[in-house]
């Protein structure tokens, strides 16, 4: 466990006119597992191929074809339990999940009902420097996606793409442990970096890799810990179910609308009414989809066409001694080891390139500390400004624990180091070859710097008086010497001549 003490937040309270009400937020996170093949099939999974080319026979259900299952996806889903410390079972079945569209040739989605593979597990929320919240995983069921019917391209037609059909998801169910928009967002991507972390997942919002179905609720102060307390769901408040989302920004404002919308209903004298309902960006509000009466029946029943998942212990055994190390670990090690903020090492492992990329640099310069403000503040703020990842830097790990070492060396002060970087990032080449063919070497010699600041005392002699009344001003004869020399004067030895001379 983390070394961490945690604080826990306050949840969203709401202000109506009949008293406060609360937020409850449970979530189904779908993920989409980073797999070549499909669940059931050897069909590619490459996005933006052209339509219908990764379709295998058994993904258009033709006659007689059968679902074999891909070891290397169930495979992800342990590992993805085994990263969110969930129980797996080594025991699970696939059921039949029935209903037409288009989209599902099948007639039927292949899914995890009655036996996932993966039960009780939790995720911990960072919301802010020592502040977390942790989320019960209730399961995480392996199930295959859908098609893609197409309703916008031809005013007459609508078209159906199979390249999805198929593809391996992993249904993660949260148990309504979230409390408030901001909190959703953080669990979102909480998920989102351990999967990416894991390697299970690419994590990828924008097409649909990862999206989430929101069930969002409302209850007076009081009625969520009677919920913990008993575990009774009687306790909470009626939810919608709003589908789909694939936007941290679009889940918090769906949450919001949906809340308020529900607040107004109860306020009315009225009754929330179970159901799934749409986010529409546009308009910045949620509308009704199905309500539960015209909720599906999907008769569901085990697939005849696959036996009972069974895996070994010492399987699971093995890829836990396999796992990488997570974001909580690697972030309480960061504040360990280089004695880095909260903050900082939250940035630093936010992304695992950027956290290698950063324990690369340190080990390189020897300074820890010192190794992230440069990665965070020049590096990062560089990276961002020019919409670069950290995979395409222009300044390499090593070249940046040069500069460091150069610094520590007392070669160049801080603000050469910066002019050092700025040549390295546009330029390239060796941080220590480039001071010394630019002449950039920091003047440690003393008679150099004390001859500058006789200069600087001699022109300004109303300063000086000035000075010697107020001890303060004495930063302005170092800042006068820094110019004079360029920028390369030493600033301690400066400091402390400059405080000697004017006999401070
Ligand atoms: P279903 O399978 O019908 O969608 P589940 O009981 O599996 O229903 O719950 C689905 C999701 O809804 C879970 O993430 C759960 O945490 C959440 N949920 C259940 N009850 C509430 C509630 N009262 N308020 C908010 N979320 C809820
Ligand atoms: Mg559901």
């Amino acid at each position: 466990m983390l070394d961490l003490t945690y604080e826990a937040p306050k949840p969203k309270t709401i202000a109506g006119a009949t008293g406060d009400w609360e937020l409850v937020i449970g979530m189904e996170i779908h993920a989409q597992i980073a797999s070549e093949a499909k669940l059931f099939s050897g069909a590619s999974t490459r996005f933006g191929a052209e339509p219908n080319s990764n379709v295998a026979l058994v993904d258009a259900a033709m006659p007689g074809m059968l679902p074999v299952i891909n070891e290397f996806c169930i495979e992800q889903a342990v590992r993805t339990g085994l990263g969110l410390r969930a129980q797996i079972n080594l025991v699970s079945a696939f059921d039949r999940k029935n209903y037409f569209y288009p989209d599902l040739p099948q007639g039927y989605q292949i899914s995890q009902l009655y036996h996932p593979l993966v039960g009780e597990g939790e995720v911990l929320v960072d919301m802010g420097a020592g502040i977390a919240r942790l989320v019960r995983i209730e399961r995480i069921h392996v199930e295959q996606d859908a098609g893609k019917s197409i309703h916008d391209m031809d005013p007459n037609m609508s078209f159906v793409d199979l390249n999805r059909t198929g593809v391996a998801l992993m249904e993660i169910v949260s148990r309504p442990d979230i409390r408030g928009p901001e909190e959703a967002a953080a669990y979102v991507g909480k998920l989102r970096q351990i999967l990416r972390y894991l390697g299970t997942c690419d994590g990828n919002m924008q097409n649909g890799n990862l999206r989430a179905d929101v069930n969002v609720s409302v209850c007076r102060p009081g009625d969520y810990e009677r919920y913990q307390d008993s575990q009774d769901f009687a306790h909470l408040g009626t939810r919608c179910e709003i589908k789909n989302m694939n936007s941290m920004r679009f889940i918090q404002a769906a949450i919001e609308y949906e809340a308020r919308r529900q607040i107004a209903i109860l306020e009315d004298g009225g009754k929330v009414v179970q159901e799934t309902r749409l986010f529409d960006p546009d308009k910045g509000e949620t509308r009704s989809m199905r309500s539960k009466e015209e909720a599906h029946d999907y008769r569901y029943f085990p697939c005849p066409d696959l036996l009972p998942l069974e895996i070994e212990q010492g399987w699971v055994d093995d890829i836990a001694a396999r796992l990488p190390e997570l974001p909580d670990a690697k972030k309480a090690r960061f504040m360990g080891d280089f004695g880095l903020s909260d903050y900082d090492a939250s940035v630093l492992t936010a992304d695992v390139a950027n956290a290698a990329f950063f324990e690369a640099v340190a080990a390189q310069a020897g300074d820890g500390k010192l190794a992230a403000n440069w990665v965070i503040n020049e590096l990062f703020g560089r990276l961002k400004k020019d919409g670069r990842e950290i995979g395409d830097s222009p300044v390499s790990a090593g070249q940046l624990a040069g500069i460091i070492r150069l610094i520590r060396a007392g070669d160049i002060s801080g603000k050469i180091a910066k002019d050092v970087f700025d040549i390295v990032y546009s330029e390239g080449g060796d941080p220590a070859q480039i001071v010394e063919a630019r002449g950039l070497k920091q003047v440690t010699d003393t008679g150099a710097i004390e001859a500058a600041v006789d200069e600087v005392i001699a022109a300004n002699p109303a300063q000086v008086e000035k000075a010697r009344a107020n001890p303060k001003l004495a930063g302005w004869f170092v800042g006068q010497v820094m110019k004079a020399t360029g920028g390369k004067a030493n600033p301690k030895a400066v400091n402390e001549i400059v405080t000697a001379k004017l006999g401070l």
